[in-house]
């Protein structure tokens, strides 16, 4: 099912390990619905780049959640957030570093840089932060820092 003209709705439940798992990524109702916020917050950047967005992870059922180890108040759960890459446009750290002073244009909540055993990726989220120091940063294996910093 398409939701917006170039992100479908098995594109954001999709997950290699809920399909090795046999775990069922359905979403409910109202995860449905923010997710069709989040495919629109993803057209917004897809235009932005000027290229395809690749969303690695964007919706985690509570099984999944906790198989992939992801915090329980993870945005993921709630349909509200995307894990993205965009090799045509350049690395994460570059994408991350266009959108950031674009955050309130493009109606993107959180921006966190993240890298993470050897894989980086962008991660969006449609819900600000309760704490606004949080909206964009940048999260590896050593800490979280405030902003987008190049990556090691
Ligand atoms: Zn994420």
């Amino acid at each position: 099912m398409k939701l917006t003209p170039h992100f479908t709705l098995a594109e954001l439940t999709a997950s290699a390990t809920a399909q090795r798992l046999r775990i069922d990524n359905t979403p409910p109702g109202d995860v449905a619905q923010r997710l069709l916020y989040t495919a629109e917050m993803l057209e917004r950047i897809r235009a932005t780049l000027g290229v395809p967005v690749i969303v690695t992870s964007a919706y985690r059922g509570p099984v999944l959640n906790r198989a992939v180890g992801g915090v329980s108040s993870s945005d993921h759960m709630t349909g509200e957030a995307a894990d993205i890459v965009a090799p045509r446009y350049g690395t994460p750290y570059a994408v991350a570093a266009l959108l950031a002073p674009l955050v309130s244009t493009l109606g993107i909540g959180q921006l966190i840089l993240e890298g993470i055993g050897g894989k980086q990726w962008v991660h969006v989220s449609t819900r600000p932060p309760q704490r606004a120091v949080n909206r964009i940063l940048t999260i590896t294996a050593t800490g979280v820092r405030s902003g987008i910093h190049q990556l090691a």
